[in-house]
């Protein structure tokens, strides 16, 4: 699989924090990047954190996630949801909020729907092409208005 370049890790990092600020002002999730050592570790700090401040999902990624973001290697979110009602269901729930977010922030992203499965973090979707430059014709109008008296 082809590594993001540098600029790609840089606007990946920022669409990402753009998606979790909304995750967590709209829809109220715990969302965390470059969190704990390992899966393991997010989870049950999470499971502690999601009792006290009573959020119901939460969405994050590891150290170890990160250092594969920095070597430009698609990453893995971690994404769940507190224990109440069913949690399967909501837990799958909580993983089709956070895809929705990464698709509005441009992000690409691969996910099987299950909830045992990670959401692998791809990269950025191609830009929309830039301004196309002047056609010659306009380019030639312009110089030729600018020596006109
Ligand atoms: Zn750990």
């Amino acid at each position: 699989m082809e590594r993001m370049s540098d600029s790609e890790i840089r606007r990946v990092r920022e669409a990402m924090a753009a998606a979790f600020k909304d995750l967590r002002s709209i829809h109220r999730f715990i969302a965390r990047a470059n969190f704990m050592c390992c899966g393991g570790c997010a989870s049950s700090a999470f499971a502690t954190q999601a009792e006290k401040s009573r959020k119901p999902y939460a969405v994050y990624w590891t150290r170890q996630d990160d250092a594969n973001l920095r070597d430009g290697r698609t990453f893995y979110l971690g994404y769940g949801a507190h224990d109440r009602g069913d949690i399967g269901e909501r837990t799958v729930f909580a993983g089709k909020l956070v895809t929705k977010y990464l698709t509005l922030h441009g992000i690409r992203w691969e996910w099987d729907g299950k909830a045992e499965s990670r959401i692998g973090v791809l990269g950025m979707e191609p830009q929309p092409e830039p301004a196309k430059p002047k056609a010659a014709w306009e380019a030639m109008l312009d110089s030729v208005a600018g020596r006109l008296p």
